[in-house]
């Protein structure tokens, strides 16, 4: 895998919203290890394919996470090229500019992503590499033990218990290299504010489980307090199911949704953790969840974009409803659920809900009210924060009995709220104002 050609540059496209992980990944490591000269670029995209908004908030975190690796790359001596809009144009002048004779990508599988990557190369002369890797995982692609992504089982403890036997985890590879000045090149692009963007300036709600803000640095510094300040790692299992707060979760899904911190990362932080403090059922506990992470992943590999359609993977028929009303009430947190409406409204003024409020409400909007699973999953996509493709609709279609989950659960709201949050201390949080 080494296209390096003395004296030319090489293009690293940093593929559609989701920015690099910028020393653990791949083919960052590769890239630095093997070329001379390097520029990389970013298409600040805010749109995501179902979106029914875009969020300002989403927005802001992204704008954080390019000003931090701008500034990181900038270390390294690398430019960074940022542009909005029709991705392929600039990427054709770029090439032409700088004659770069290969580009560097994630690979991605779901449709919009290869549509966007087919007309980048429909713009472009067919002489040009593209480099595509798959770099998102905690078991690398080529090491699970299975033969292809059809085998990948339904049933996420098969493929749990089978992948922890068989497979270690890559390490991570730090690399530091600096690059000569000269590759520094000037960019004349600059990073989007809000305003540019039509989007109004906001201050982090002060209520928010998530007031932290993006980029690698920042995920780094949480797990340094979650981690090693507080311990709060030693904790997890017993306060992952909370709602209220900054610490009853590790809060790494949206560093880790836009590449600014890995899965492998955050694993042998765990294992260090574990070695040099303490191990335990808790400590385990957040490995179980990065690889229901990488289950979605593996789940979107296999089916493909079956993941979007109404029957989801199963192919099931259900009679879904599309009534307004009901949209409206479930988005704007005015349902006869209190528990459901005090997590809407979280997530609407913050981009952030907790995973026993992301199951509830989206239990409810599809099993209750019996409303297409996708527009839920399409309103959260514009919403969340960590939105990440596969987790997002993956998790959906496990809620809403059309994937992987094999007793087809339907949670009882106002149990879910006493279990949960049994002296509404959350609900009051966010339903105050509505009840005076
Ligand atoms: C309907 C629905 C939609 C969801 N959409 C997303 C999404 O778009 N992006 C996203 O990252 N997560 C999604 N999740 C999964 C989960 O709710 C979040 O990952 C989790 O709440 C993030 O908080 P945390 O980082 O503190 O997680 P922790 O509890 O600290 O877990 C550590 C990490 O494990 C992974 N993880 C935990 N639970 C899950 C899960 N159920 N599925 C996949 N990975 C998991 C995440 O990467 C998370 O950061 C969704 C869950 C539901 C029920």
């Amino acid at each position: 895998m080494i296209y390096t050609r003395k004296n030319k540059r090489e293009l690293r496209y940093v593929w559609s919203s989701k920015t690099i992980l910028l020393r653990h990944s791949y083919i960052h490591s590769h890239i630095l290890r093997t070329l001379s000269s390097v520029l990389y670029h970013l298409y600040f995209s805010t749109s995501k394919r179902h979106s029914i908004i875009v969020s300002k908030t989403f927005t802001q975190f992204l704008i954080e996470t390019i000003t931090q690796l701008e500034s990181n790359l900038k270390v390294l001596n690398i430019p960074l090229f940022i542009y909005t809009g029709d991705s392929g144009a600039h990427i054709s002048q770029l090439i032409k500019e700088h004659e770069i004779d290969t580009v560097y990508l994630q690979k991605e599988w779901t449709r919009d992503e290869n549509n966007i990557l087919a007309n980048v190369k429909a713009g472009i002369p067919s002489t040009i590499a593209f480099e595509e890797t798959l770099d998102q995982f905690l078991f690398h692609p080529e090491d699970i033990p299975y033969p292809n992504f059809n085998a990948i089982p339904e049933v996420f403890t098969n493929f749990r218990k089978k992948c922890e036997k068989q497979i270690s985890v890559l390490p991570c590879i730090r690399i530091d290299k600096i690059l000569p000045k000269e590759n520094l090149l000037k960019t004349n692009t600059e990073i989007p504010t809000l305003s540019h963007l039509n989007l109004e300036e906001f201050n982090t709600d002060t209520r928010s489980a998530f007031p932290f803000h993006g980029g690698e640095n920042e995920a780094l510094k949480r797990i340094t307090h979650y981690f090693w300040e507080t311990k709060k790692l030693a904790f997890y299992k017993k306060t992952r199911n909370g709602l209220v707060g900054n610490d009853y979760s590790s809060k790494l899904s949206p560093w880790l949704a836009n590449g600014s911190i890995s899965a492998r990362t955050i694993y042998w932080e765990v294992k260090r953790f574990e070695k040099e403090v303490k191990k335990n059922q808790d400590t385990y506990w957040l490995i179980f969840e990065l690889i229901w992470r990488d289950y979605f992943k593996y789940v979107s590999l296999k089916h493909q974009n079956s993941i979007f359609k109404i029957g989801g993977i199963l192919d099931k028929e259900y009679d879904w409803h599309t009534t307004k009303i009901a949209r409206k009430e479930w988005i704007n947190g005015s349902t006869r659920e209190p528990f459901v409406n005090a997590n809407m409204k979280e997530l609407a003024n913050t981009g952030w809900m907790s995973n026993r409020g992301r199951q509830n409400v989206a239990s409810f909007w599809a099993k209750e009210l019996k409303q297409d699973w996708r527009i839920g999953a399409a309103y959260f996509e514009s919403m969340l924060l960590d939105y990440d493709v596969h987790s997002n609709w993956g998790n959906w279609m496990y809620n809403s009995g059309v994937g992987n989950d094999p007793r087809d659960r339907k949670f009882n709201i106002a149990r879910q709220a006493d279990m949960y949050d049994g002296q509404g201390k959350f609900q009051r949080l966010w339903l105050q104002d509505s009840l005076f």
